[in-house]
């Protein structure tokens, strides 16, 4: 099974992704969480990604897709994948429905979309920039610059999935644990 899950920042996507792959022994990619690590450690692509990161703006998708083939790439042989945080362009999905097509065999069973309100959104991301030291979460400029670019860029992807029939839109607020039933209940 290969599962996109899409919403804005502070959607929840990281939070139920890790508890999703839990549950369903799914390796869980994360764009936003490869690049973390490579700034930490300082690596060119961190340099690289880090100058757009901090901006709130996307990464150049050939960049990008690169190195999420690559982290696919070590996981040959995984039972399912989540994908948090890509495709973020249309130019990433058909590059994704690709990969999966002509190295695996594969293609995207379902885009799981949470949805929440940009309010809502702001005060979490606003929130979580107290502890998780995160420089693009700690401004709000940059917060709303990014909500910005997912809906100039990023939010179109609904209708490339819906179109396939593979867009399931879940309710994002409420307590951690009854959007995971939501989300789980999609995948069981
Ligand atoms: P996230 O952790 O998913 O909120 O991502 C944090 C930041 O990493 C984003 O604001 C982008 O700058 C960058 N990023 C993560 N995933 C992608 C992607 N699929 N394409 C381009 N940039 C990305």
């Amino acid at each position: 099974m290969n599962i996109v899950l899409f919403g804005p920042p502070g959607a929840g996507k990281g939070t139920q992704a890790v508890k999703l792959a839990e549950k369903f022994n799914y390796i869980h990619l994360s764009t936003g969480d490869i690049f973390r690590k490579n700034i930490k450690e300082n690596t060119e692509l961190g340099q690289l990604a880090s100058s757009y990161i901090s901006k709130g703006d996307l990464v150049p998708d050939e960049v990008t897709i690169k190195m999420l083939e690559d982290a696919a790439n070590e996981n040959p042989n995984a039972n399912g994948i989540i994908f948090d945080g890509f495709p973020r362009t249309i130019a990433q999905a058909k590059a994704l429905d690709s990969f999966l097509q002509t190295k695996r065999n594969q293609k995207v069973d379902k885009m799981l979309s949470l949805e929440v309100d940009d309010n809502e959104l702001i005060k979490r991301l606003l929130e979580r920039g107290i502890t998780s030291g995160r420089p693009d979460d700690a401004d709000e400029g940059i917060i709303r610059g990014r909500i910005e670019v997912y809906n100039k860029n990023t939010a179109p992807l609904k209708n490339f999935y819906m179109q396939q029939g593979k867009c399931v839109e879940i309710m994002g607020v409420g307590g951690i644990d009854s959007i995971f039933k939501r989300l789980a209940s999609e995948l069981a």
